[in-house]
């Protein structure tokens, strides 16, 4: 099927895009940046408008799409492909904020390491054939072999490293790409199909404000990298990394953080459990954050894991006066999010 032409109304960018491809992925591989977070539909945050043209919808959700947002001719740049040319308008800013964006590529990589670190997570590193040049926080998409399914997963490696990405992924019984290709078949030697960096989380450039990181689970991977880029670049002036598990089982990698404490007075790390007693803290990571702090005015936070703790990090955070726009959060949805909210919420419980 022919490529249409698809313009950006404020900044005049343009680009030739399938009919089978979706227009954020059209634009982010010439870099030309469009705000966008999980790429799968389910966040919402690349609504553009479309102002001339008609696209497919794809597989947008009724949840993040209504049908009376289609109607007034509103589409998500993950998912809508061309069926004519386009003029759209996204409807988040896309005023330059001083980061340094990277084009969106396909890569082929080895599988150099599969370690289990924690109950139900592994150590994935993937040697690449060409480099993915990245901001710390970004996320990378693998595709499930023999399948047309792509899961996207986290840099831990500070973007200093592109040759060789290093992920952290947690098992979800039943999940395509966990329980059916990573923690079954996947072996050290294997081919990967790799495609990034994709995502806005993180921290692309020196900021004034010092960070509270929050990180559930495999939610630490976005923050190692982030922690390792922002100690090594001088990119926030305090940095307190928090790493909620339920019991010791769940946390790994405190050996790192614990030496990078020893090297940085100005970054600390808190491991919290919030099922085991033990000598560090103890409670949900978000309570711990609340005892901790009697005001974060004045500074920002990056959230990341399961999308009820990063609701629930974000609410304390606002307690406790922190502004909204400098929280800044990551959710890793799956495809239970993707049948709707509610039902992934219930899933969840
Ligand atoms: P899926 O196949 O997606 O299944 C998930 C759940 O839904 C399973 O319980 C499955 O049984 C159920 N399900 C699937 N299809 C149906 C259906 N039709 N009806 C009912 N139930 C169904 N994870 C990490 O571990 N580390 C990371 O660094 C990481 N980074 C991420 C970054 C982003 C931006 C996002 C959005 C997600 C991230 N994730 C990360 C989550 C990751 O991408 C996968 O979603 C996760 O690994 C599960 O994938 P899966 O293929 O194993 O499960």
């Amino acid at each position: 099927m022919a490529a249409h032409s698809v313009r950006l109304k404020t900044l005049g960018a343009e680009t030739l895009c399938g009919a089978d491809q979706p227009v954020l992925d059209a634009f982010l591989r010439e870099n030309v940046w469009l705000p966008h977070g999980c790429a799968q539909g389910t966040c919402g945050s690349c609504k553009l408008r479309v102002i001339e043209g008609e696209v497919d919808h794809g597989a947008a959700p009724e949840f993040t799409l209504t049908t009376d947002e289609r109607a007034e001719g509103l589409a998500l740049a993950c998912q809508a492909r061309p069926r004519s040319d386009l003029l759209v308008e996204p409807l988040a800013d896309i005023a330059d904020d001083g980061v340094v964006r990277h084009p969106l590529r396909d890569v082929v990589g080895t599988v150099a390491e599969l370690t289990d670190i924690a109950r139900g997570t592994r150590r994935l590193v993937i040697d690449l054939d060409e480099p993915i040049p990245f901001t710390a926080g970004q996320y990378v998409e693998l595709t499930v072999p023999g399948t047309e399914l792509r899961r996207q997963y986290s840099m831990a490696n500070p973007p200093s490293e592109t040759s060789r990405l290093e992920l952290h992924v947690r098992h979800t019984p039943g999940g395509a790409a966990t329980d059916g290709w990573i923690f079954a078949g996947m072996a050290v030697g294997d081919r990967v199909d790799v495609r990034g960096p994709l995502g806005v989380f993180g921290v692309g450039r020196p900021q004034d404000e010092p960070a509270i990181l929050i990180a559930g689970g495999t939610g630490l991977a976005p923050m190692k990298s982030i922690v390792l880029a922002a100690l090594a670049e001088g990119l926030v002036p305090e940095i307190w990394l928090y790493h909620g598990g339920r019991t010791e089982a769940d946390l790994y990698d405190g050996d790192v953080f614990r030496e990078l404490e020893g090297r940085h007075p100005d970054f600390h790390y808190r491991p919290c459990l919030s099922e085991q007693e033990w000598d560090g803290a103890s409670g949900l990571v978000t309570d711990v954050v609340l005892a901790d702090f009697t005001s974060c005015k004045g500074m920002s936070a990056y959230l990341c894991g399961p999308p009820a703790m990063v609701e629930a990090g974000a609410k304390v955070l606002k307690r406790r006066r922190m502004a909204p726009r400098l929280i800044f959060k990551e959710e890793f949805t799956d495809t239970s999010d993707l049948l709707s909210p509610s039902t992934a919420e219930e899933e969840r419980t």
